[in-house]
């Protein structure tokens, strides 16, 4: 990776400026990088795809496709089929017969050599899935290439090791598996949502029907070609395409065991709703509202990156952000200049350039949702920070930005943004921040930070939240169970937490 440093013309102007006059110098302008951009010429898309059912790809009975746009110059990258619900039954079936004629008769240990091939092969094609999810989904090429896929890897080598060893999981109770999966993602990781839905269920002996997000498919039909490769058995997993109502099928479909949404609360209100008392299996994991808790203690230059990473890396685009900050009162002003002078250090622009900090917002729907939102927060009195950067003039940008004096009620406060958009809120005493932290109908995630343990320990007993860090955030490990309380769902995925929401027990 080439890591070359420029000087810019105006950032030598402004360091001998700096030299004679003595003011703060501004690195942030003075030093550019120069643009290192991931190749993308070997990537050969197809200009259109059919779904996975049955092993094989196939043209979508619908006879409809739409197309899958790259987020950061509008730029149509292929079109993908759209199901519907006759390809739904198809795949359903398909995915039926694989379960009783192969994947539940199968020994553990077999169905891990196949996981086992499929983390491998990620692996040695990691490179072109990073490329291809930054290009589909916006997200900046150092995220999908030092996260994305490797944990998408990781999560299949963790599940291959756990398929041998389903009976000494659950303390001498022997797992069955449930049938055939359902399982619905978001856009906001669309290989590594797959790989937390599929690997878990593989493991488990349980078939899969998979629908990715409609604005990001492309890694997930990627993955169907590896699974192809990688010759497992007809039907065991089946990639569909489209949108809601594709969806919907899917989880209204009568031979479907077991439903498994990320995404929006909305929806998964919606689907809780129409599997009551059906008797199929669901688990959700849904929006967020983090609270990440500062207190005036706290190593505050690693909090900085720590609010950064929670908010800002990926545009905001994750249920888990850190997108409220609580910081202690005589720590605020501090604080909030130590933020501002970092954020407009940050990079913004071709989220193929492999020095992009923040890159393109996933669709022009998600960026009218932020613009309106941050609308709201200036109408309602907040204070606006966006960081001085030139954006793009094709494709979908929001500048990362944070609000000072947001009131609890503010809609900026309580409504997730899913966008580069912090609001800073301030308290004076522990049981004041854990009151505001925990005032939110979300529950998902949560971060503290101090130089005491004993705080944070006693902030984590009482935080409502399914995940907290202390003094790091947005840490994940396949072997740590991840989901929410209250309205960011149930459930978890990672850890024998997540093996048990695809099994039943005996005994
Ligand atoms: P987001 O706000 O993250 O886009 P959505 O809940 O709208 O969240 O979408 C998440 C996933 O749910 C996508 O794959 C989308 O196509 C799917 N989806 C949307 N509406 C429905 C529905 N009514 N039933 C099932 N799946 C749906």
């Amino acid at each position: 990776m080439s890591r070359e440093i420029t000087k810019s013309p105006k950032g030598i102007a402004a360091a001998s400026a700096g030299a004679s006059q003595a003011p703060a110098l501004d690195f942030g302008r003075a030093w550019d990088y120069a643009p290192a951009l991931e190749g993308v010429s070997h990537i050969k898309l197809q200009p259109r795809y059919g779904l996975f059912i049955g092993g094989a790809f196939r043209a979508p009975r619908s006879d409809k496709y739409f197309a899958t746009v790259n987020p950061s110059n509008e730029q149509v990258l292929s079109e993908v089929a759209e199901a519907n619900a006759a390809d739904v039954d198809d795949a359903v079936r398909a995915a039926r017969l694989a379960y009783e004629k192969y994947w539940s008769k199968m020994r553990g240990a077999e169905r891990a050599k196949y996981l086992f091939r499929i983390a491998r092969a990620l692996q040695e094609k990691a490179r072109d899935f990073a490329i291809v999810e930054t290009m589909d989904g916006g997200k900046p090429i150092k995220e999908s290439r030092d996260f994305d896929v490797p944990m998408a890897a990781a999560h299949f080598f963790y599940h291959a090791g756990w398929a041998d060893k389903l009976d000494y999981a659950f303390q001498g109770r022997r797992a069955r598996p449930l049938g055939v999966a359902g399982q619905i993602i978001p856009w906001n990781f669309p290989l590594l949502m797959a790989a937390w839905k599929i690997a878990p269920a593989l493991a488990c002996g349980n078939t899969v029907v998979l629908k990715p997000a409609e604005t990001t498919p492309l890694t997930a039909l990627l993955l169907a070609q590896l699974i192809e490769e990688a010759e497992l058995p007809p039907g065991v997993v089946n990639i569909i395409t489209g949108a809601g109502e594709t969806g919907a099928a899917l989880v209204n479909h009568a031979d479907v065991n077991k439903i498994a949404f990320t995404g929006s609360t909305e929806v998964g209100k919606r689907i809780q709703a129409s599997l009551a008392g059906t008797g199929k299996r669901l688990t959700l994991e849904l929006g967020g509202k983090a609270a990440n808790v500062v207190f005036a203690d706290a190593p505050m230059d690693q909090a900085v990156e720590g609010i950064i990473n929670g908010i800002y890396f990926n545009q905001g685009h994750v249920c888990c952000a850190g997108s409220r900050l609580l910081v202690e009162e005589s720590a605020h002003d501090t604080l909030v200049r130590r933020l501002r002078d970092r954020i407009a250090t940050m990079r913004v622009g071709d989220p193929l350039d492999k020095n992009t900090d923040v890159g393109a917002i996933n669709s022009k729907m998600q960026l009218d949702r932020i613009r309106e939102l941050v609308d709201a927060g200036e109408r309602e009195g907040a204070t606006r920070y966006s960081a001085p950067c030139a954006l793009p003039s094709k494709g979908y940008w929001f500048a990362p930005t944070f609000f000072t004096g947001v009131a609890q009620s503010s809609r900026i406060a309580r409504e997730e943004i899913f966008g580069p958009v912090l609001s800073v809120l301030t308290f004076r005493t522990p049981d004041e921040a854990l009151e505001k932290a925990n005032n939110t109908m979300y529950g998902l995630s949560a971060g503290v930070w101090t130089d005491k343990g004993a705080k944070i320990f006693w902030m984590a007993e009482r935080l409502k939240a399914g995940v907290v860090w202390g003094n790091t955030f947005n840490k994940f490990d396949p072997s740590s169970p991840f989901g929410g309380y209250k309205e960011s769902g149930f459930g978890r995925e990672g850890g024998r937490q997540g093996l048990a929401a695809y099994v039943e027990l005996d005994g």
